[in-house]
């Protein structure tokens, strides 16, 4: 992980959605920290982290918000997007329903989110081969009809976690740099 003393040059709000126990917090916490935890719930109160890392050259401090088990009760209030500049839209491919969900998760972005919000959706326990309930076709055909980016991902082992997070970072950057 980068150790960056230099001055930020800008802070990037990251938000987390997505249906209960698709492993929101655990990318987060893979991202920010590399760390997977077996037996966590998440730390209620804790509202967001950060990583600080490098895009084009530029120091980007990424505040990576999550819903702290807010989702279950639908309580998901626009002050969490609220200046929101990207949004990791989670589903766990082992459960369909997480996947159905995503439609309705990205009509919440669009009514309470900027408009010009960068959006990744991220199919999430890509490790579990044996139990995928959800084609990786079928959510490429999705994210192209949204205009969403794409990734599957692994808490767990980590593949893809920080390709995702970088990738949505860039992007962020080229809308609004
Ligand atoms: P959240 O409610 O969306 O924040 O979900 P959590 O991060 O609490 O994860 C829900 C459950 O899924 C926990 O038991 C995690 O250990 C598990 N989990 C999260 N990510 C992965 C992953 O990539 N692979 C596997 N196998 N399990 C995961």
């Amino acid at each position: 992980q980068e150790n960056v003393q230099e001055k930020i040059d800008y802070v990037f709000k990251v938000v987390v959605i997505g249906d209960s126990a698709v492993g929101k917090t655990q990318i987060l916490s893979r991202f920010t920290k590399n760390e997977f935890c077996f037996d966590s719930k998440s730390t209620i109160g804790v509202e967001f982290q950060t990583r600080t890392v490098i895009i084009k050259d530029k120091v980007i401090k990424a505040q990576i918000w999550d819903t702290a088990g807010q989702e279950r009760y639908r309580a998901v209030t626009s002050a969490y997007y609220r200046g929101a500049l990207g949004a990791m839209l989670v589903y766990d491919i082992t459960k369909r329903p997480t996947f159905d969900h995503v439609a309705r998760w990205v009509e919440e972005l669009r009514a309470h989110a900027d408009s010009s919000i960068v959006i990744m959706l991220i199919g999430n326990k890509a490790d579990l081969v044996d139990l995928r309930a959800v084609p990786t076709e079928d959510a490429v055909e999705f994210a192209e009809d949204q205009g969403l980016f794409f990734s599957e991902t692994s808490a767990l082992s980590g593949d893809n976690v920080d390709g995702a997070f970088f990738r949505l970072l860039e992007e962020i950057y080229g809308v609004i740099c």
